[in-house]
């Protein structure tokens, strides 16, 4: 199996609530009632990292990048990974990153005198309805029908939020609430599109690989919802992995797809059994769940046929494992089987108990507060490390892992690079100009190092670069 470059880019929800009883119960990201505005609240998060990095769009000792883009969204993005495990990984290293800043900031307010409390989600989609993204991005090798590959996945991920939804309190226009697959379906408006921001497509199909262009391209997936459980991550992230294996290796699946991809999106997320039939470009009617059967399906028939089976690491074997019993689920039309492993199932169980517990409607804002703190990413307020600790949420690392993936660069691909050479710039308080693809030295003249190879995690010119950087 050839390896492939991931990286996952989640922008966080932030939000400075009130302390309890002053207008608002904790927990809700109500604009209305927030201490801050989402636009201070992020001031205050970045103010250390301006401190030291002069900037709020900087790259990290573990070879990330963290920036504040327009629209006050906290942004973290994982350095390259080539392995599904490492990303996960990386991915939570960015939270424990995140929220330590957040820590952080909630000490500056209170010595502010500012009364409120910082919080971050790892969701998709605010109280006023505005939306953010989680971008997955796979490397390709740079052939002709890239747009073929692309117009392929298009049914596969309208489908695939069966299985890696977050799970959506949905509140319905006349009233009430039901509950959705996923947070993203209803903000995406394009299946491909050049433009993020303009069309918010399944895909972006600008052609910006941060790689030799020649050779490769990157296929920069913007229809996901952000992952809390790690389980669910790793199926995202390693189905999609395995489905473009396939098509690398010239499969053709056309027969797929959809007649109106944005439609079925919002009747799929709307439709918890998964197996209302959405109408297909040849005029048959399938469900979500068969669609996803038939991925599955092809794409064990690849792996048998091509004797790749017996090459699947771990992590990939557990991938398909967690697909196949993800739709068994589905069939059967009873999550047990997945309830601590897919984020939709764990947070319908979470929400089931408190509503009975308390008899209460999918709408009341009790239930709103809890479905949000769900996605809150504090290692203190935060459900998801109670909801492990009890058993209730699998883990797929551990915590000595992520703890190190913090200040430690995947070891495996061009971001070990870029990690030194952060680490011993910071470390000599050097000024330095990095990318993804660059590593400059600001005060000397043609020091610039374009790595053009994401997966060599070894390269003179950085060595000689660090030399000068000591020098
Ligand atoms: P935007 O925020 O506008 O979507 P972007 O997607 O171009 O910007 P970043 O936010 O900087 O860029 O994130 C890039 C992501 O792509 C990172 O997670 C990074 O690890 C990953 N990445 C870097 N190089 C490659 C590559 N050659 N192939 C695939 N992924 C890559
Ligand atoms: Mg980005
Ligand atoms: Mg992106």
């Amino acid at each position: 199996m050839s390896r492939r470059i991931f990286g996952v880019e989640t922008e966080y929800g932030i939000t400075c609530a009130p302390p309890p009883g002053r207008g608002a119960a904790v927990g809700t990201d109500d604009p209305d009632t927030a201490a801050l505005s989402a636009d201070d609240a992020a001031r205050y998060l970045f103010r250390k990292v301006v401190a030291w990095g002069r900037s709020s769009n900087v790259f990290l000792r573990n070879g990330a990048r963290l920036y504040l883009d327009v629209g006050s969204h906290p942004e973290y993005a994982t350095a390259e990974c080539d392995d599904v495990h490492q990303l996960v990984v990386n991915d939570r290293a960015g939270e424990r990153i995140l929220d330590g800043m957040t820590e952080e900031a909630n000490e500056l307010l209170a010595e502010d005198g500012v009364p409120g409390t910082i919080h971050l989600f790892k969701n998709n989609v605010d109280s006023a309805g505005n939306s953010f993204g989680c971008h997955e991005n796979y490397l390709v090798r740079r052939r002709r029908d890239f747009q073929a590959t692309a117009e392929t996945l298009v049914p596969f991920f309208v489908t695939r939020q069966i299985l890696t939804g977050a799970g959506h309190v949905r509140p319905r226009p006349g009233g009430g609430a039901s509950y959705a697959f996923s947070q993203r379906a209803d903000q995406m408006w394009d299946a491909l599109s050049s433009a993020t921001t303009r069309s918010r497509p399944i895909i972006n199909t600008r052609d910006e690989p941060l790689a030799d262009q020649d050779k490769y391209r990157r296929m920069h997936v913007i229809v996901g919802d952000s992952s809390v459980a790690e389980t669910t991550t790793m199926l995202k992230v390693g189905m999609t992995d395995l489905v473009l294996g396939m098509l690398e290796d010239g499969a053709r699946v056309r027969d797929l797809d959809l007649a109106e991809p944005m439609r079925a999106i919002r009747e799929i997320s709307r439709d918890m059994t998964a197996t209302t039939p959405v109408e297909l470009a040849d005029g048959r009617r399938v469900s979500a769940l068969d669609v996803q059967t038939e991925f599955l399906t092809r794409v064990t028939g690849w792996l048998d046929s091509t004797g790749r089976r017996g090459e699947l690491t771990d992590v990939q074997r557990r991938v398909l494992d967690l697909w196949e019993r993800g739709l068994q689920a589905l069939r059967a039309q009873d999550p047990t089987s997945v309830q601590t492993e897919l984020d939709w199932a764990i947070k319908a169980r979470l929400l089931e108990r408190y509503r009975e517990k308390h008899t209460l409607g999918l709408d009341d804002p009790r239930v709103a507060r809890l479905s949000l703190a769900y996605h809150d990413i504090s290692s203190t307020r935060g459900l998801a490390r109670t909801l492990a600790a009890r058993g209730l949420m699998a883990r797929l690392t551990t915590d000595e892992e992520v703890d190190a993936a913090v200040t430690a660069p995947p070891p495996t691909t061009r971001a070990r690079l870029r990690g030194a050479f952060v680490a011993e710039a910071q470390d000599r308080r050097r000024d330095i100009t990095v990318d993804w693809v660059h590593l400059k030295i600001n005060d000397a003249a043609q020091s610039t190092v374009v790595l053009k190879d994401p997966f060599s995690p070894v390269d003179e010119r950085v060595e000689e670069l660090m030399a000068a950087l000591r020098a």
